[in-house]
């Protein structure tokens, strides 16, 4: 029997999972379908869905008949270790915080995630690995949070988005030292092979590269090529052989170009793409993770003069405000779209917000809805897992009031959320 420990206020509210649950849903999303089924009931065992048909109301169900039902959220670019905060407060941590105090830190982040319905998420780069701590602590009930996937410490170039040294003083270099691919820096093909089995030998699921240079890296660069082809092909064969995806980060056509042509599983940001790389999209399958959601939020930032440091401040306001458009192009140009936030860029959390940037770009609110449950399922190699409620699905389900397919922003409220058979949220 699992047992869930407090974290906060909250505790699980069902702490067991073994029992048969039935929870009644007065509709429930046919995501695939994009259609409501009315009055179901779910029936649960040991944290899978059994049977879904219809509702029986019985004493001891769960009761949603009031509540429009879908499967638990999934956010595929996520950083659940760190938060966004003025460049002041980050400078101190880099000097003072230990990596326990951000791990501390991180469990309030995963829980607040998963109360905003993300029952799963792809955690893309971390310090320390703590992602791939708080994804053990989680599978184990020790504190409340989303599934993980993570891909430990992202992979960069020296001197690139994720290289952990950028721009501190000569002093502070000379006593940490030149980062390797074991800390995550590599400039071969061969340090990328034992970049990616260092992240297989600490427990990571998946890799993560920076194709080009990023917004809040210390670096003068948001959007150049940060690798050769011959570095990514050798990050992606060997990736493939421990059954890893690649996702790579690139704001730069040329990164995402080489990044696509040898083959990784998904682009993140996209932001300067052009059509070339939606060929290149179109031609290999390669998935599309926009992250609006934190274009909006650096672009707004970068008003304000104290927020980011004087590097960063420039490339977030040139890069954020782009994003929206380009998703926009890229959903009408038929691009394959997983739903993606970059969430610790803003508040956790705030997650879903992203739906309703979707939507005002030119989405529709069940492609949105798809985008963060089966495409992302798709992604995650989990297609007969995650992602829909049905028989033999993992038990993640979530309410809400109202209809999101007419107002998508519903699912900024969310009312109940249930993680394999566990309740962690009622009406
Ligand atoms: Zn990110």
């Amino acid at each position: 029997m699992k047992q869930m420990v407090a974290a906060g206020m909250l505790l699980a509210l069902n702490s067991a999972h073994a029992a048969t649950q039935t929870v009644d849903c007065g509709r429930l999303l046919d995501v695939q379908k994009g259609a409501w089924r009315e009055r179901v009931s779910i029936v649960i065992e040991n944290g899978s869905i059994v049977s879904v048909g219809p509702m029986t109301q019985q004493a001891g169900n769960i009761d949603l008949s009031r509540h429009s039902c879908l499967p638990g959220l999934i956010d595929m670019h996520v950083h659940l270790t760190s938060e966004t905060q003025p460049a002041v407060d980050a400078y101190r941590d880099r000097l003072a915080a230990n990596p326990a105090d951000m791990a501390y830190r991180s469990v309030k982040y995963a829980e607040r995630t998963l109360m905003a319905g993300f029952t799963t998420v792809r955690d893309l780069g971390a310090a320390d690995n703590l992602n791939i701590s708080l994804k053990r602590a989680i599978a184990a009930g020790e504190v409340p949070g989303p599934r993980m996937f993570t891909a430990g410490k992202s992979l960069a170039t020296t001197g690139g988005h994720a290289d952990p040294t950028n721009n501190l003083s000569h002093f502070l270099s000379e006593k940490i030292g030149t980062p390797g691919p074991v800390e995550g820096v590599l400039n071969s093909p061969e340090e990328a092979r034992q970049a990616v089995r260092t992240r297989y030998k600490d427990g990571a699921d998946l890799i993560k590269v920076t194709a080009t240079g990023g917004v809040l890296s210390q670096a003068a660069s948001g959007h150049n090529s940060q690798y050769t082809e011959d570095e990514l092909r050798a990050v992606v064969s060997t990736a493939k052989d421990y059954g890893f995806r690649v996702a790579a980060h690139a704001h730069g056509a040329e990164g995402m170009k080489r990044a696509l042509r040898v083959g990784v599983d998904s682009i993140e940001h996209g932001t300067l793409m052009d059509d070339e790389v939606i060929a290149l999209f179109k031609k290999g399958g390669g998935w599309y993770v926009p992250t609006i959601s934190a274009g909006r939020y650096v672009a707004d930032k970068a008003k304000d003069p104290n927020y980011y440091s004087a590097l960063v401040r420039p490339k977030a306001a040139a890069i954020g405000p782009q994003l929206q458009a380009t998703f926009g192009r890229a959903y009408k140009a038929g691009v394959k779209i997983a739903f993606g936030t970059d969430a610790g860029v803003f508040p956790h959390g705030e997650n879903a917000r992203e739906f309703g940037y979707m939507v005002e770009a030119g989405m529709t609110p069940i492609d949105a809805i798809r985008s963060a449950t089966v495409n992302a399922a798709t992604l995650l190699d989990q297609p007969k897992r995650l992602g829909a409620v049905d028989a033999g699905f993992a038990a993640d389900i979530i309410a809400v009031e109202g209809d999101p397919l007419q107002d998508v922003k519903v699912l900024e409220q969310v009312k109940f959320v249930m993680k394999d058979g566990v309740v962690y949220k009622k009406p």
